[in-house]
């Protein structure tokens, strides 16, 4: 139960361990092509162009960057914790000059005011969002702020690693240029594969550009031609592809298909539900600070007082494994629980009732199986 990577299906992992083909037979090539075509339907993005890269999910930050970046150039991100910071450090490092919106606690979100008010003082190109970031378990209104950034002339990219196949995003309709995600978390693949929608205005930014891209092997100019080509069900080389990954990811794509974009959010909505009342229920504070600002994918809980990360320990005893604190000013206070994919009901409440049993292990007071039960009531 981290935030990834998380538990994959037996499908994703029979295509995993599957004889490798060439990147060129035609049976992986249309593998690869239907992977494309899938996923613009899990971005919600029937215009954009998908791209499927061997990497990390930084991988596909740095692509976004490098490819609409040009010396000089604005870059607005709206920080929301350690994943933001990177989206910042990539910019810089392709010549953007950086402003950053910031909540002024770990655990807040920069207020969509604040996010126009600084769109309005400054001249932008893009604008970077973490719609999860993992570090806090917030999460940032997406909708409205992509909306903002269109009607102030400014690309919006969002850093999905922690939503994408998880919390809602719907690419198109939210007017966002760029998603990406890794395949590691809610999209269900074991890691490895780096996953970028760009929609039309940003293919437009690119095809703009005066200066050539200063990543060699994440230039748009070679890869472009390289997802067309797949998805023209033809063979074509630039770098060799992931060949397993991809197959897992055509099964994994189709898992998620199935079970229908609207169901999987709400099904990721009832069970965070259910895991931060049950946390809640418990005395246990929160990171993120209303639920609102919180995440869906994942929560972020404060060991209660007389507690620190020995509790971890005790939780793995009691059979299951959830991660520790990862932003700097908090790191050591916090454990976060990742509940995305395909996650179910027994998963998350066997969580609770380890996190229970560690509680009472560590001499924590409180009436036991009361998290258990604010669960069950709102999981049916
Ligand atoms: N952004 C977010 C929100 C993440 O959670 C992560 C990974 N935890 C990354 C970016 C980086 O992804 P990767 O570790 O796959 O490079």
């Amino acid at each position: 139960m981290i935030p990834g990577p998380i538990e994959f299906t037996p499908e994703v992992m029979r295509a995993m361990g599957m004889p490798t083909t060439s990147h060129v037979a035609p049976n992986f090539i249309n593998i690869f092509g239907e992977a494309i075509e899938l996923l613009r339907q899990v971005f919600l993005s029937p215009t954009g162009q998908p791209f499927i890269m061997a990497g990390s999910g930084t991988l596909a930050m740095d692509m976004a960057a490098a490819n609409l970046i040009e010396e000089g150039d604005g870059v607005l991100v709206v920080n929301t914790g350690y994943f933001s910071d990177r989206f910042a450090r990539i910019a810089e490092r392709y010549g953007a000059r950086v402003a950053e919106v910031r909540a002024s606690v770990v655990g807040d979100v920069p207020s969509v005011a604040e996010v126009e008010a600084a769109l309005k003082s400054g001249s932008f190109k893009l604008m970077t969002l973490t719609h999860v970031d993992t570090s806090t378990a917030v999460s940032v209104d997406v909708k409205k702020l992509a909306k903002i950034a269109r009607a102030y002339g400014v690309l919006t990219a969002v850093d999905g690693v922690c939503s994408v196949g998880g919390e809602e995003l719907r690419q198109d309709e939210w007017e966002v240029d760029i998603a990406l995600t890794a395949s590691q978390k809610a999209i269900g693949v074991p890691p490895g594969l780096a996953l970028l929608v760009a929609g039309p205005r940003a293919i437009d930014a690119f095809k703009r550009r005066k200066s050539p891209v200063r990543n060699f092997y994440a230039d748009w100019n070679e890869w472009l031609p390289i997802m067309k080509a797949y998805e023209e069900r033809k063979p074509s080389y630039f770098g060799t592809p992931a060949v397993n990954l991809v197959w897992a990811l055509n099964v994994s794509l189709k898992q998620i298909l199935e079970e229908g974009m609207e169901k999987r959010v709400e099904r990721h909505r009832v069970i965070s539900r259910a895991f931060k009342e049950a946390m809640t229920s418990l005395d246990l504070k929160q990171v993120p600070l209303s639920n609102e600002k919180s995440a869906t994918t994942l929560s972020g809980v404060y060991y209660p007082d007389g507690t620190d990360s020995s509790l971890l320990k005790l939780i793995g005893e009691a059979g299951v494994i959830v991660a520790g604190g990862l932003h700097p000013q908090i790191k050591d206070r916090y454990f976060r629980v990742g509940h995305m994919g395909g996650v179910n009901n027994s998963d998350i409440l066997a969580t609770i009732g380890a996190i229970e049993t560690a509680l009472s292990r560590s001499g924590c007071k409180f009436e036991k199986g009361k998290g258990l039960q604010a669960a069950a009531m709102i999981l049916e």
